[in-house]
């Protein structure tokens, strides 16, 4: 937490640029394909590879993706946006320039809020951009190779403001971002494929100052985790710095996970280098009118909303509102059990324990779940309504993760209902009595310790299917000598 982190007299300060890849079929201004994983150049054309003559045409799944993304952040969405050509001479840069939007973005002036250590955070977000990726260079001792199959591919460029001040605070918005991103489905939220990354802006200052010192940038980090132990590491750094009189020098630094440490990779050229202009083969992106409320109406409701509704609506703890709504799938299940079941909290236990943990060995989704949410709804109301208990239901679960089969089947086919017939489990109480007369004798003597082991007998002897609640009752009477 800012109010107590490790970093003394000094206040770290942190903005973060995150570059997320938009899940188009096609590329940001021609028709090649986005899929990854193809074969070298596969994806490519004369427009992607800057062939003398080629025009490029802006593709309008991009735009409306940025459009909700930029509208799930709270931002204003500007009814005409502009590409600008940036400038800039990269191998993998055939053309010589980014196109990107400079002075005129699609989405400005937003915040997203998240809640850290039970505390609700909110980081404003300057403004939401689109623009198109570069391709890839492979270095072989005497050779490079260029791989353009990433060039032209689209990209939402989220600029946050310099407004987190630890660590835990980036990266917990980092993944805040990233979530929203997976819930309105505009990005695939990738990280190892590159779908989702993230430059850190870091400076620190003496706490209560109000000024900006000079900032360091540490380029495409791609892994929540990482987005913390390269800021806490640039932070410590930076101190290091101020307190031995040493310049801090405006640049760009890349991050070593595997020494966690930060190292330079080139200064920092000035915004003006790059001599934006708008790009002429391209006309301003002009929104029809209603266009952006129509999207507005389109969009699902949110991450921390939809934890906010949970914790109300179906009183869970907050917990259990975070870990189901962490993915939109997860909480479309969630909310589908407690319909077919009537019971919101056994439905969140059974989602959160016995589900996520089979679902986690299989290294399946919650789509790819062989047990339905109506079929858990419908074992959940089977316990409710007392034809199986608790423990039986374990059994019934798996059964059903291992065929597909509905619990009532499982249920007749196993002979699984609860006995809740009261001579069945008399008879079965008296036998155990019978058969263990010294605890017997103990208990009654005082020693009411021994109660939980003759539930457990009788438990053994009912296979599992007395009525726990019965046998409670029953046992305390018999063994009071009643
Ligand atoms: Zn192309």
């Amino acid at each position: 937490m800012s109010s107590n982190h490790p970093f003394g007299s000094y206040e770290p300060v942190i903005g973060i640029e995150i570059h997320a890849q938009l899940s188009t079929k096609s590329k940001m201004f021609c028709a090649s394909s986005t899929e990854f994983g193809a074969g070298d150049n596969d994806h490519i054309c004369e427009v992607c590879t800057a062939m003398p003559g080629a025009l490029p045409v802006v593709n309008k799944k991009a735009i409306e993706y940025s459009i909700k993304m930029g509208l799930a952040l709270g931002c204003q969405i500007r009814d005409r946006s502009v590409f600008s050509r940036k400038q800039y001479f990269y191998p993998d840069l055939p053309k010589g320039y980014q196109i990107s939007q400079f002075d005129l973005p699609l989405c400005e002036h937003g915040k997203v809020e998240y809640i850290l250590d039970g505390k609700k955070m909110e980081v404003s977000i300057t403004r939401a951009h689109m623009e198109e990726d570069a391709g890839k260079s492979t270095h072989h001792g005497e050779y490079s190779l260029i791989n353009l199959n990433r060039a032209g591919t689209p990209l939402l460029e989220i600029v946050s403001g310099p407004d987190m001040h630890s660590p835990q605070e980036a990266a917990e918005y980092a993944r805040t971002v990233h979530k929203i991103l997976r819930y309105l489905d505009v990005c695939d939220g990738n990280l190892e494929e590159g779908s989702f990354r993230c430059d850190c802006n870091v400076s620190v200052r003496k706490k209560g100052e109000n000024i900006f010192n000079t900032r360091v940038e540490i380029k495409n980090i791609n892994s929540f985790r990482f987005v913390e132990k390269a800021i806490e590491y640039e932070i410590l750094r930076q101190i290091d710095c101020m307190e031995t009189g040493e310049k801090i020098n405006q640049e760009t630094r890349l991050y070593d996970p595997d020494k966690n440490r930060t190292f330079m990779m080139r200064s920092k050229e000035e915004a003006h280098d790059y001599r934006y202009f708008p790009d002429p083969d391209l006309l301003p992106v002009i929104l029809e009118e209603g266009y952006v409320e129509k999207v507005r109406r389109e969009l699902p409701e949110l991450p921390l909303k939809r934890a906010e509704r949970f914790q109300q609506e179906y009183k869970i703890p907050e917990y259990d509102s975070f870990v189901l709504t962490q993915e939109k799938e997860i909480a479309d299940y969630y909310e589908k059990v407690v319909k077919a079941s009537g019971n919101p909290k056994a439905a969140s236990n059974w989602v959160m324990t016995e589900l996520m943990r089979e679902l986690n060995d299989a290294k399946k989704t919650f789509a790819q779940s062989p047990v339905s949410a109506e079929q858990l709804g419908a074992m959940v109301m089977l316990i409710d309504k007392g034809t199986i208990s608790g423990k039986i239901a374990k059994t019934v679960f798996a059964e059903m993760w291992a065929t597909g089969k509905n619990p009532d089947v499982i249920v007749k086919e196993k002979g699984l209902v609860q006995i809740t017939d009261t001579s069945a489990i008399e008879k079965a109480i008296d036998d155990v009595i019978a058969a263990n007369p010294a605890e017997t004798e103990a208990y009654r003597g005082g020693k009411e310790k021994l109660f939980g082991f003759f539930v457990g007998q009788v438990m053994k002897a009912t296979k599992g299917q007395a009525s726990p609640d019965m046998v409670n009752q029953l046992l305390k009477k018999k063994l009071a000598g009643g």
